[in-house]
């Protein structure tokens, strides 16, 4: 910043130049004085007054010097202000697009890592690791970056190596994510050109935000599982099932594919809690629903219907295919008892099967029909399978 400008510069020589013409003679004259006082008392004011003025002039200088240093660092500082704050209020932005994440989605918290990580990371590769159920996986990579090197980085991250990692052949900044004590993940970005305390900062708070999300997805997800899902057997809820069996009665009649319902029944079962008690029974439950989850597709639906009672799923299979399932499920219970302490027990089913006809999108219909044919199957015998009659097709 300078004090003096060429104006103010011209408007002093001006004045000067004034100053001289109207003082001239009574300087001179000053002058006289001043001479005729040294000789009449030996003093020396003119050498003086010149080194005071000279003195004066250095010492104005130098303040000026000062002054414009001053002024410089008073910008840096402000610059440095400015950049911190466009810094913390990206964070914020970043806490905020987390926050409106919706929990259950990790593809929406992956969005939000994408789309804020180069912005809190500004011209540096970044990546963002998890860690589930012991296994480490990608959520974001941002830039040229090899998955086994970043395992390695986040491995050793969490090993308390907290700072510059080696990832490959570049050196990653790592920030590793805890929640409740045990790690969950691990932000890294490029080390170089390297990160200022502030940015260090920032990264590490970001990194705590994150680690917050992820924990409150995983917990979400969790406690969306456990509440459509039977612990006993494996199989969804009752009510979860009739959710789903109304969105697939929709999507086969849109897609103009078949879909085919199993319900099944153990047989005397009563007899097997009297006789064992109940803790087998719940033993025979669960035995039926891992067989249940070995005989069917991924894609199919095993729901705990009631007691003993279970009803399955089978999208895109028409009749015969459901038949086939439900002889293979009846052969495997069948030919596999269940070992209880010494004793080994029997078990068998009694199968009804019903398809949606075509263009029939209401569920409780169908499930009757199951139902039905389940009643016959107990009727005729028990370990066996019956087929619904088939309903007329809807215009
Ligand atoms: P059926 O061949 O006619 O189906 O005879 P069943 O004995 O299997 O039929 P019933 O409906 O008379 O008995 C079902 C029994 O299932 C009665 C109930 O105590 C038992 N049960 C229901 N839920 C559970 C459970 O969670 N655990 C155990 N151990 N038993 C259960
Ligand atoms: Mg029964
Ligand atoms: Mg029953």
């Amino acid at each position: 910043m300078r004090l003096v400008g060429r104006n103010d510069l011209m408007l002093l020589a001006g004045l000067t130049v004034a100053l001289f013409v109207i003082f001239v003679e009574p300087v001179a004259r000053l002058i006289e004085y001043a001479r005729e006082i040294e000789q009449a008392r030996g003093l020396q004011l003119l050498p003086g007054l010149v080194i005071l003025t000279g003195v004066y002039i250095f010492y104005q200088l130098r303040k000026r010097h000062e002054i414009r240093a001053l002024a410089l660092a008073a910008e840096a500082d402000a610059h440095q202000a400015r950049a911190r704050e466009g810094e913390t209020a990206r964070l914020v932005e970043f806490g905020r697009a987390l926050a409106l994440t919706r929990s259950q989605d990790e593809d929406s918290i992956r969005s939000a890592v994408t789309e804020h990580l180069p912005r809190l990371a500004p011209g540096r590769s970044g990546w963002v690791m998890l860690r589930m159920d012991g296994i480490w996986q990608p959520l974001v990579t941002l830039g040229e970056v090899r998955l086994a090197d970043l395992e390695r980085a986040a491995r050793r991250a969490v090993l308390g190596e907290v700072g510059v990692v080696e990832a490959g052949a570049a050196a990653d900044a790592c920030f590793p994510m805890i929640a409740g004590g045990a790690p969950l993940g691990v932000l890294g970005v490029a080390s170089q050109p390297p990160l200022t305390e502030h940015q260090h900062g920032i990264l590490m708070t970001a990194s705590a935000l994150l680690g917050a999300a992820v924990k409150n997805a995983q917990l979400f997800k969790e406690i969306h599982e456990n509440s459509v899902r039977d612990a006993l057997t494996g199989c969804s809820n009752r009510k979860h099932a009739l959710e789903v069996i109304d969105v697939e009665l929709r999507r086969a009649w849109r897609s103009q594919q078949p879909l085919s319902l199993i319900m099944f029944d153990l047989d005397h079962f009563k007899r097997i809690n009297d006789e064992y008690g109940h803790l087998c029974g719940d033993a025979v439950l669960s035995a039926v629903g891992q067989r249940m989850t070995a005989v069917l597709r991924g894609s199919d639906l095993k729901c705990r219907y009631g007691g003993e009672e279970f009803l399955i799923l089978l999208p895109d299979t028409p009749l015969a295919g459901a038949q086939r399932v439900a002889e293979t499920l009846r052969r495997e219970l069948e030919e596999n008892p269940v070992r209880w302490n010494a004793d080994v027990i029997g078990v068998t089913a009694s199968f009804g099967i019903a398809t949606a006809s075509a263009g029939e999108v209401e569920v409780s219909p169908l499930i009757g029909r199951a139902d039905a044919a389940l009643y016959l199957a107990k009727q005729e015998g028990r370990n066996c399978v019956r087929v619904a009659e088939v309903r007329a097709a809807i215009a």
